[in-house]
């Protein structure tokens, strides 16, 4: 790791809070307060860095333009992306094919010129990426208290608690995408995040099942098809 510049000293400070959340944290005032600090220098390295002029050339294209985000995702644009990586040019008419409103994932085409899954899959799930990603951004702007704004107590609950073991910033635009992505693929229904949370406070299956008026069955079978899911999408980090 490169310990110069602004990006650095914000991956440092990143770094140091997951470490002290995760060993000395007591959640008490102190701590609370330590960890504002640390979020508030974070965020102001951040800002500085995201105002610094961009020097890095780019082949004809604009450097200092705004990153733009794939429509599926918080992965750069086909365009920008095949500018920032040699590794992404395949040959000649591989310029023709990269769009400027999809990652090279979430391309329509893929480069055998046949249908992509993938982005067929995003398209038909756009609405619900665009609600998780709301909810995600209201509550990473004010992560003391439940803010989601569902509808749904325990799905806000879930998001507070979600965001809660985690650094990621309001201006973190990218990665709250991919967190938004990373919900509707891995199929985290309101229904699981109810789930989850009530799970979180120490409910068994049967006071769960009883809490939502579902079968424990179904509650059970919710929890088996979340084993594969991301363990910080479980709260279980
Ligand atoms: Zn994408």
């Amino acid at each position: 790791m490169r310990l110069v510049g602004l990006d650095a000293m914000v991956r440092l400070q990143r770094e140091l809070l997951r470490r002290f959340i995760k060993t000395v944290d007591r959640q008490d005032s102190r701590d609370r307060r330590f960890i504002g600090t640390l979020e508030s220098l974070a965020g102001l390295a951040l800002s500085c860095a995201c105002k610094r002029p961009r020097k890095s050339a780019l082949r004809g294209l604009n450097g200092t333009r705004p990153q733009n985000f794939c429509r599926f995702c918080g992965k750069p644009v086909g365009l920008k992306s095949f500018a920032d990586d040699d590794s992404q040019v395949r040959g000649n008419d591989d310029n023709l094919r990269l769009s400027s409103k999809y990652c090279a994932d979430h391309q329509p085409l893929l480069p055998s010129g046949a249908s992509n899954p993938a982005y067929k899959r995003a398209k038909r799930s756009v609405e619900q990426f665009d609600i998780e990603l709301g909810r995600l951004n209201r509550q990473c702007a004010n992560r003391g208290t439940p803010q989601a704004a569902s509808g749904d107590p325990l799905v806000d609950r879930y998001f507070h608690r979600y965001l809660l073991s985690q650094t990621v910033q309001p201006a973190d635009k990218g990665e709250l995408r991919n967190q938004a992505r990373l919900m509707v693929d891995s199929k985290l229904s309101d229904r699981k995040k109810q789930i989850l949370i009530l799970q979180w406070d120490g409910l068994n299956q049967s006071e769960i099942a009883r809490k939502l008026g579902i079968e424990r069955q179904a509650v059970s079978k919710a929890l088996k098809s979340l084993a594969s899911t991301p363990k910080l999408l479980q709260l279980k980090e």
